[in-house]
């Protein structure tokens, strides 16, 4: 299929580990000088970063280690003769965001330092503290999801500290009895909409269902056709979407942080009716995943991504009992 193509998974180097450091070392930089909680720039940052992941051909700058972007015209200023300026004086003259933030006298948008530093000193206009910084991001987007999102990436990275959150899991524990295959797009499925946007994965009844990601509980509750479903957001702007839960684990409340693997609830078969409705269908959990490019949803195939975390989780099991012995 074309379209699991095109969404292939990529494999992570093992230089995310140094990229990861490098980049919250210039969080941690950036903050020291303007005060501004690294959690907010490291979630603007990678706010912006699943921007240019949804809008690769309109965003492109020199990759480096931080995500937020500026076009030309942005950073030089629209009445800017010159759009690649970087002079500080005569872009601030024409009215461009273009700082220099690493004291070199030049104003560069394909410098991090520069760069991030040219988002610190837009959101200091505002002052500190994070109703100050949901009116700049509100400025600055003009747009709820995108004070949204970042408010739920500084909730996840406040939880733990750090920015490598990037592991996945599989939905269900590897050692429970399942079947899956790839069935998006597929004219008629159990998810209830227009095609079956998500993966059926078949189950008995009970099996945990668990976190795919480092991700906040965005949703949860009844849904007509979904019935107890729970939709999570990761990093990466992606939506989670799990359907026909028998029931939820009982501490899980919306708006809490999760880990990869962490018992969400059951499988079952609810749904297609009023709450409570169940046994429609055999049980299965639903297994959905939406992109968000800050102005509309879509579902894309859940099937390469479940297949890499399952393999991911397995290798890293083989390890760890490796080394344990
Ligand atoms: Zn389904």
């Amino acid at each position: 299929m074309a379209a699991a193509a095109e969404q292939a998974p990529k494999i992570e180097t093992k230089d995310m580990k140094t990229i990861f450091a490098e980049r919250k070392a210039l969080f941690d930089e950036v903050s020291g000088i303007t005060g501004i909680p690294w959690i907010y720039l490291a979630a603007i940052d990678q706010y912006e970063r699943t921007l240019t992941i949804a809008n690769p051909k309109t965003r492109t700058r020199q990759p480096g280690l931080i995500g937020i972007y500026y076009s030309e015209l942005e950073w030089a200023g629209f009445a800017n003769p010159n759009s690649a300026d970087t002079n500080p004086a005569s872009i601030a003259l024409f009215g461009g965001k273009g700082k220099d933030g690493s004291g070199d006298g030049v104003a560069d948008r394909n410098s991090d330092l520069d760069a991030l530093s040219t988002m610190a000193s837009f959101l200091l206009q505002y002052g500190k503290g994070i109703d100050n910084l949901k009116l700049a991001l509100w400025n600055y987007y003009h747009n709820a999801r995108s004070v949204e999102r970042i408010e739920q990436f500084i909730k996840i990275y406040d939880t733990y500290g750090r920015i490598d959150l990037h592991e996945h899991a599989f939905p269900l524990p590897l050692g429970a009895e399942y079947s899956y295959r790839s069935t998006w797009g597929a004219s008629r499925g159990w998810g209830g909409h227009r095609i079956h946007e998500g993966s059926d994965i078949f189950a008995g009844y009970g099996v945990p269902v668990r976190s795919t990601c480092y991700c906040i509980v965005e949703i949860k509750g009844w849904n007509p056709y979904g019935g107890w479903r729970v939709g999570l957001r990761d990093l990466n702007n992606v939506y989670h979407y799990y359907a026909h839960l028998q029931g939820f684990e009982k501490t899980l409340q919306q708006g809490n942080v999760v880990k990869p693997g962490q018992v969400l609830g059951w499988v079952g078969s609810s749904g297609y009716g009023k709450p409570g409705t169940q046994g429609k269908f055999p049980p299965h959990l639903h297994f959905g995943l939406y992109r968000d490019n800050g102005k509309r949803e879509w579902s894309f195939d859940p099937y390469p991504y479940l297949k890499k975390w399952e393999r991911e989780e397995r290798l890293r099991k083989e390890k760890k009992s490796g080394q344990g012995g």
